[in-house]
């Protein structure tokens, strides 16, 4: 941490912030510019930002230098994490040795539609299945999702493909029927600053699909990133879907920059989803080739038997020729880039455990 003291600071302003901080136990490097004096503290930051800094006389401002979160970052966990996501013997790891693939409708309707779709995902190389069975939507009125019956659905689809399962959970007091019945929970975009179900699902014993906050900083998103990890769940996978910007032309904006700059203070995989980043399907293989270019660690996309009844979301999910190209570009681009493609997770598939 850095105060900066304003250019009239006297000398006994300086020594008050220095006793200030020595009385909680850091040391105070002073630098004594032209017109400025800094003060460089070295210590406990939590017990600092109980000084209350900024509010002594001849302070103009104080600077943290270290990232706010710990357990997430990579300041203390140099090495990038894998997440498994999937039952002991049928686990599918998502990180920087493998790319995933997850697919599966917006939202679980009936268990044709669930199975067909899971069957669309699996042979166009998706190894993981979303599926909400919670579903936050923005109106009242619209479809809310089948609940419990719909985890009940997912986990017989689970059973019938082999596919773990990735499912949102939207009130923490169903992180036990959720964790019952899939393998990953998944904290959507209007969830993400839910810092009472942020810890509920800490406690869950499942791998986290955390999305970013549609109007969340990067350090916002590993922030709450952090709650999770504090409470003792380290498996968490990061979701890049889209922000809120003054552009009409897309639902959201991906923020493409977001992968790199992640994977360079956190040590969690990040993958992204384009469909609803976009919220049109013309877009979804082309933001898929972006994402694959710049590192991400996978991609999650919408895919429905039929778009034009779907009860959420049809516009943007895949079918047909779309879902071909898609699942050409996840078997291909990824060795472009140098890592290991969808097509040959199977590989990468830890046994036991
Ligand atoms: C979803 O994945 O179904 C979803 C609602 O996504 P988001 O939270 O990113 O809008
Ligand atoms: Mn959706």
């Amino acid at each position: 941490m850095v105060v900066v003291m304003s250019p009239d600071a006297t000398d006994e302003d300086v020594a008050h912030v220095v006793e200030r901080v020595e009385g909680v136990g850091g040391e105070a490097f002073v630098s004594k510019g032209v017109v400025r004096t800094i003060i460089g503290l070295v210590g406990d930051i939590e017990s600092f930002h109980h000084l209350n800094l900024r509010t002594l006389r001849g302070v103009a401002d104080v600077h943290r230098i270290s990232d706010p979160y710990k357990l997430v970052s990579r300041q203390h966990h140099s090495e990038r994490s894998t997440v498994w996501v999937g039952p002991p013997g049928g686990q599918v790891p998502v990180g920087p040795d493998a790319f995933t693939f997850i697919a599966g409708p917006c939202a679980v309707e009936t268990a044709d539609q669930t199975f067909e779709a899971a069957r669309m995902a699996q042979s166009a190389g998706a190894t993981i299945l979303r599926g909400g069975a919670f579903k936050p939507r923005t109106s009242p009125y619209a479809f809310q999702g089948l609940g419990v019956a719909g985890l009940e659905i997912l986990a017989g689809v689970r059973e019938a493909t082999g596919m773990p399962v990735v499912t949102e959970i939207v009130d923490a007091r169903d992180v036990d029927v959720v964790a019952e019945h899939a393998d990953m929970l998944q904290i959507g975009t209007r969830n993400m600053a839910n810092f009472g179900l942020l810890q509920a699902v800490g406690g869950c014993g499942k791998p986290v699909l955390l999305k970013r906050g549609m109007t969340a900083t990067i350090e916002e998103w590993l922030m709450a990133a952090e709650y999770i990890a504090q409470r003792g769940n380290l498996d968490v996978v990061l979701c890049e879907r889209g922000i809120r910007t003054f552009e009409p032309a897309t639902r959201n904006t991906l923020d493409i920059s977001a992968i790199p700059v992640v994977q360079a203070t956190s040590h969690l995989p990040i993958i992204v989803d384009p469909s609803h980043a976009a919220g049109r399907k013309d877009l979804v293989v082309p933001l898929s080739r972006a994402a694959i270019a710049v590192g991400a660690d996978g991609v999650i996309v919408d895919v429905h038997p039929d778009p034009e009844t779907a009860l959420c979301d049809g516009p943007q999910a895949l079918l047909g020729s779309d879902l071909r190209a898609l699942a050409q570009a996840v078997r291909r681009l990824p060795g472009a880039v140098g890592r290991v493609g969808a097509g040959d997770l199977a590989t990468g598939r830890r046994s036991g455990s």
